[in-house]
């Protein structure tokens, strides 16, 4: 493992710095600090993606031959430790991380010619359509059904807890396509046009207030087969190549320090940094220590051309236990003022003053929206079992 940046790796983090200072402006900058979650909404992602798409620098982790950045890995973790120091805002993992892989990776020529620059520019937002009814972690035995008629799909069934499904024009979607044997066999993955007529969208309202999540309801949506990706039947397997991404894109430890500093300060201007709480606070940096090392294991691991393994599994783990930690030290930091919940989002479009600060605004939405960490993207009990089946080798 060398954990040592080399000069050109230094120069590059100056560059991004600069462009950071010149571009993230602070309407931006405000508009995120004030989001509870860490999907930003498109009305401040959609112009930040703006700036970043004009200079070529949207998709950190996708090679240069489809418009990405083709950053080495080390690259990648300092655009990304940058960016979350700056504090800037989140674009949406679903197009960039999670379908833009698999189309990369098992899409047609066409597919990848059509879908991936309108990922790039922004002008397709996606959401992931896998959850069902009864069907989360035992994912293999969802029931939303494609029924072949001619060169169409007819679409049956329903989704739910599907993010951003209220935003987004486009759904990659696990479907049903068979149920010969055995389950996972009869899946496929499918690209759903949200506007198509039979697709209805209920807002499911979350703890915090929010309305992230919604309940995807499909009517006899006629969807063309050439919008499946990969073979019939082999939806699983692209499918489960997209978790990998999910789980273990992402550098999440910067972000994490910059929240425990946020927290740390409302103590001390609150009076509440106790001995108690300055421990607490001690035991999530080295938390945080801990999980920065492994970000920065991954990194080295790949740009020597190792494949880091199930590590995806073990950071997403720990990455949502950590979030939810941060938080808990930021209600306990604001004391009964945290009580004070003014469930008005967004935030960043409060023009009146309100009893709290705005850095205290947003501490206990942020707990009541982490509390979701530990469950999406696959529960901390799912990802436990992953982690001893590679470590068993079973
Ligand atoms: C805020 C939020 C956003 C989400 N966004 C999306 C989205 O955009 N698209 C999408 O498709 N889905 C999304 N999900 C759904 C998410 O992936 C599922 O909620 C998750 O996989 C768990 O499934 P479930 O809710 O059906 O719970 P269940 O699978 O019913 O689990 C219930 C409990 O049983 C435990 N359990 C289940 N199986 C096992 C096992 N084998 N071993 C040990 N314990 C087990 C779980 O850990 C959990 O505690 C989102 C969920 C949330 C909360």
């Amino acid at each position: 493992m060398d954990f040592q940046f080399t000069e050109s790796e230094r120069a590059f983090q100056k560059e991004v710095r600069d462009f950071l200072d010149a571009n993230l402006k602070p309407e931006l900058r405000r508009a995120h600090s004030l989001t509870p979650s860490v999907f930003d909404d498109p009305a401040t992602t959609r112009p930040w993606q703006k700036i970043l798409n004009a200079k070529g620098w949207v998709a950190p982790a996708w090679p240069s031959e489809y418009g990405g950045c083709g950053f080495s890995p080390a690259e990648r973790w300092i655009f990304a430790t940058e960016f979350a120091r700056a504090g800037a805002p989140n674009l949406s993992p679903m197009g960039l991380q999670m379908v833009g892989p698999v189309i990369m990776k098992f899409g047609t020529p066409e597919q990848k010619a059509y879908y991936l620059p309108r990922i790039l520019s922004g002008d397709d937002y996606w959401c992931q359509g896998y959850s069902e009814p009864g069907s989360g972690s035992d994912l293999a035995s969802l029931k939303t059904r494609a029924r072949r008629e001619g060169d169409h799909y007819i679409v049956n069934g329903s989704k739910i807890w599907t993010t951003h499904a209220h935003h987004a024009n486009m759904m990659f979607a696990l479907l049903r396509t068979s149920d010969e044997g055995r389950k996972q066999d009869g899946i496929s993955f499918v690209l759903i046009d949200m506007k198509s007529p039979g697709i209805s969208i209920r807002p499911i309202l979350t703890i915090g207030g929010d309305h992230e999540v919604n309940q995807v309801f499909f009517d006899d949506v006629r969807v063309p087969v050439s919008n499946r990706i990969g073979e019939e039947g082999k939806g699983w397997t692209y499918g489960k190549y997209l978790l990998e991404f999910e789980r273990g894109g992402g550098v999440a430890s910067a972000r994490m320090r910059a929240m425990l500093r946020e927290c740390e300060e409302i103590a001390r201007r609150t009076g509440t940094l106790t001995e108690d709480l300055a421990r607490r606070i001690a035991d999530v940096d080295i938390d945080i220590d801990s999980m920065e090392t492994t970000e920065l294991r991954v990194m080295s691991a790949l740009s020597s051309g190792q494949n880091p393994g199930a590590v995806s599994s073990l950071i997403k783990l720990r990455m949502s236990e950590i979030h939810q930690a941060v938080t808990r030290v930021g209600v306990d930091a604001l004391g009964l003022d945290a009580l004070v919940v003014e469930p008005r989002r967004p935030f960043y479009a409060l023009n009146e003053p309100t009893l709290l600060t705005e850095d205290e605004l947003v501490v206990t939405p942020e707990y009541l929206n982490g509390r979701a960490f530990t469950i999406f993207g696959g529960t901390s009990e799912v990802q436990r079992d992953i982690i001893a089946k590679a470590m068993l080798g079973l």
